[in-house]
């Protein structure tokens, strides 16, 4: 280790302690500070820490992949360290690196899991030394930051040219813009997906991102979708089809059944909705290439209790309240396919905020499909600094306006909520306004789970 790195080091983790000291929690200030000493400190602090690196990137689908994977992996004994808080950036990287980086070299971890920002992951993929790369999924998110479908698809497609060879890439061979990664590359892939058409297949229900060849331009043919353009697929043109996937799951009447390694087993998980099962065979597609037992990663995901805003329940006096972070056309959809389409009548919440972190541009709810809203909801409470925007999107889709209910401080979400009837409350909150409510939830000494 040069003097450089060493001083960076040394630095950044008197930053934390002084952090510490005043008791703040901030992430990124440690790696900025280290960062701006030595600019190649990330590369050089994943050279030093040992253990496999595997990478989670993707639009829809991170969180979840990179918390399951890390409670399958510690369930099985693994020292994991994980970009828990979410700080899926450089600075946030390098604070996590500095904070479990030890001068006395002795192995403390088993396993990296990132988390990375889809857009980050091309500057970031270099210097982090991966030996996996999974993608999730590829859907328009935030157009104004991350660009359309294609460039970022592209773009990924240069940074995987650009890595050693020996990486290895885990792709959802559903997803045309993700599985067309390893067409044009001598990197080892294995892909994960649906096994066979779903016996109830639909019309799909969120917008269609990928309807074109990503490599020739020309419309795909589906055979079938089973979320947005996710499908079975093949290009009119080239040669570009759907692979096949090694490790995969099957909906066969009320159970899932996951496909890997030659053996059928039944799985058993609170997760719900189709986009949960394309996380958890991404999870079991690593947990293959990390050679772990299958079956206990199987059983292991039956007591999975999800992250923050994905799919968590909270218990508010009699009342369950589910909360579903919402950031883009086809994951809103989708949590709404989920949720609304069963079942009777419900009161929700619409939380819609315009921050960096959300994307400036809320222009994206006129592509959620909210038609089951006309028929399975009551009340709407509309909170965020664009709840008016989204109350005409509603009223739009035939919403009655006299359902909808608008707040102006999220502390008065708590009250309202208490006025409804329902016992079932869903939260639709894009990220900052998750943030807001987070801490109005801890305030309120709610931040206990809900267990269920
Ligand atoms: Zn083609």
């Amino acid at each position: 280790m040069d003097l450089k790195c060493f001083i960076a080091i040394l630095i950044g983790k008197l930053v934390f302690f002084i952090n510490k000291l005043f008791g703040r929690s901030g992430t990124a200030l440690p790696g900025l500070v280290a960062q701006t000493i030595d600019k190649n400190i990330l590369f050089k602090l994943s050279s030093a820490l040992e253990g496999k690196t595997i990478i989670i990137t993707g639009t829809n689908g991170k969180t979840t992949i990179s918390h399951l994977l890390t409670h399958i992996l510690t369930q099985s004994g693994n020292k994991v360290l994980h970009n828990t808080a979410g700080s899926n950036l450089e600075r946030g990287i390098i604070s996590l690196y500095l904070n479990n980086f030890s001068f006395i070299s002795k192995k403390r971890y088993d396993l990296k899991v990132l988390e990375i920002d889809e857009a980050a992951l091309n500057s970031l993929a270099n210097k982090l030394k991966p030996d996996v790369i999974i993608f999730s999924s590829l859907f328009r998110d935030q157009l104004d930051r991350y660009g359309e479908v294609n460039t970022v698809r592209d773009k990924w497609q240069r940074t995987i040219n650009q890595l050693p060879d020996n990486v290895t890439l885990i792709l959802n061979a559903d997803d045309p813009g993700i599985a067309s990664l390893g067409v044009k590359t001598n990197k080892k892939t294995i892909h994960f997906g649906i096994c066979k058409k779903p016996a109830q297949n639909s019309e799909p229900f969120s917008p269609l991102d990928f309807n074109r060849c990503p490599l020739c331009n020309h419309p795909l043919n589906f055979k079938y979708h089973t979320l947005s353009h996710f499908g079975d697929y093949s290009c009119r043109h080239c040669s570009f089809k759907r692979p096949v996937p090694q490790v995969c799951f099957e909906l066969t009447g009320n159970k899932t059944i996951i496909n890997a390694d030659k053996k059928r087993s039944v799985l058993n998980t609170n997760l719900q909705g189709i986009y949960n099962l394309y996380n958890i065979t991404a999870v079991l597609t690593i947990a293959l290439y990390l050679k772990k037992d299958l079956k206990q990663a199987i059983e292991n995901i039956r007591n999975f209790k999800p992250a923050f805003g994905r799919q968590e329940k909270l218990q508010f006096k009699n009342k369950i309240l589910t909360i579903l972070l919402v950031k883009n056309p086809t994951g809103f959809s989708e949590v709404i396919r989920t949720y609304l389409t069963q079942g009777k009548k419900k009161d929700v919440v619409i939380l819609l905020n315009d921050k960096i972190a959300d994307g400036t541009d809320v222009s994206w709810i006129w592509d959620v499909n909210f038609s089951p809203f006309t028929k399975s909801v009551n009340k709407i409470i509309l909170g965020g600094t664009r709840r008016y925007d989204m109350a005409l999107r509603l009223i739009y889709e035939g919403i009655d306006r006299n359902s909808l209910v608008f707040i102006e401080k999220a502390d008065e979400i708590l009250n309202q909520i208490d006025a409804f009837d329902s016992k079932d409350l869903y939260i639709f909150t894009t990220y900052t306004a998750l943030l807001t409510l987070e801490k109005l939830f801890v305030k309120n000494n709610l931040k206990k789970k809900w267990e269920d």
